[in-house]
């Protein structure tokens, strides 16, 4: 009976060296192949060429390397582009590469599918189907790192966790990703540069609280009245405002990090000046930002971006309690790759 290849890349690199050891080979010859695995991104053992014929081939009958596939790549006018990613079990997610003057930003997915129900959300519409592996998170913002040296001539410099799925219900592996992306053994990309954007799962942000972690967080909130936002974000109902509000005094007591607060305005959902004021209630209790963006209807038109006097009404509002607005334009909508729309449909 076949036994089923273990991916190599679930392997620490002491668990590596390690295996060299019993298989009679020095422990070093595991750091040269956590070099190929991580750093250097080799697909296949073959490309491992300073390893010898018979390792490589050793490696062959043992493991096997799940990389993503890129299946399928489309550019946006606005220069913007979405990767559809199929993973080693054929299921697909996307990712999304965000360019700007000065910056190219990786929107990348979690889950395939997500555990969560916002009712504005393409995604929401999938179910979950499985958590992602720290590689499968880790091989995205590679494909994204290659295409905006191809595309933009330069790095990727920022990576958000905003794709498909809800990071803090996968959050072992994306801290493990995490760990990957910023480490010299991967790609040495600094916290800073990392947003970890989530719904709002109290318990879980104060673990990353006490697990002190550098990177930043967002958290996608769009109303600050509970009624409001369990109408269209449900797990509310579980997880009310006043639990998460307990949770982000915690998150920055403990890191001094300012919060950053996604934030849509939707005609006759929240567009009034009374949202507006628990919006500056709910953040004033820390340094916060607050990015305004722009909404992509996702097709039946129940949620309708508001019009251009409502988001102004809360940027003035916002601005005159001491609050950091960004009005967010929407990009690659004629793609399908702007906020909130990432389902698989291409
Ligand atoms: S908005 Fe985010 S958390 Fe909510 S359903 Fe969509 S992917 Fe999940």
């Amino acid at each position: 009976m076949e036994t089923k290849k273990k991916d190599i890349r679930a392997l620490t690199k002491e668990q590596l060296r390690q295996f060299f050891v019993e298989h009679g080979d020095k422990a070093f010859r595991g750091n040269q192949v956590y070099e190929w695995l991580w750093q250097k991104s080799a697909h296949t053992f073959d490309a491992m060429t300073n390893v010898s014929k018979e390792t490589r081939q050793m490696l062959e009958d043992n493991f096997v390397i799940n990389h993503i596939r890129v299946d399928q790549m489309q550019r946006s006018s606005d220069g913007t582009i979405k990767n559809a990613v199929r993973l080693h079990d054929g299921l697909v997610v996307e990712s999304v590469l965000i360019p700007t003057e000065t910056r190219t930003t990786a929107c990348v997915s979690s889950q395939v599918g997500c555990s969560l129900d916002c009712r504005f959300c393409a995604t929401a519409r999938m179910k979950r189907m499985r958590n992602l592996n720290p590689d499968e998170i880790y091989d995205q913002v590679v494909a994204i790192d290659n295409e905006s040296r191809l595309y933009f001539d330069r790095p990727l410099s920022n990576i958000v966790f905003m794709g498909m799925g809800e990071p803090l219900m996968n959050y072992n592996n994306v801290l493990k990703a995490i760990e990957m992306i910023t480490s010299p053994e991967g790609l040495g990309m600094s916290p800073r540069r990392i947003t970890v954007s989530t719904s709002g799962v109290p318990k879980m942000i104060k673990k990353m609280a006490d697990e002190e972690v550098k990177f930043r967080l967002a958290v996608s909130l769009h109303s600050a009245i509970d009624e409001v936002r369990t109408s269209i974000m449900p797990f509310n109902a579980t997880f009310p405002l006043k639990d998460l509000r307990e949770a982000l005094e915690y998150w920055y007591s403990k890191t001094k990090n300012r919060i950053t607060y996604e934030y849509v305005v939707w005609k006759g959902i929240n567009d009034t000046r009374e949202a507006a004021d628990a919006l500056v209630r709910f953040c004033k209790f820390a340094p916060s930002k607050v990015n305004l963006i722009e909404y992509n209807p996702i097709d039946d038109g129940e949620f309708q971006q508001a019009n251009a006097d409502a988001v102004e009404m809360y940027q003035s509002i916002l601005e005159s309690n001491g609050i950091t607005v960004t009005v967010r334009r929407s990009r690659g909508k004629d793609i399908d790759a702007a906020c909130g729309q990432l389902a698989n449909k291409s």
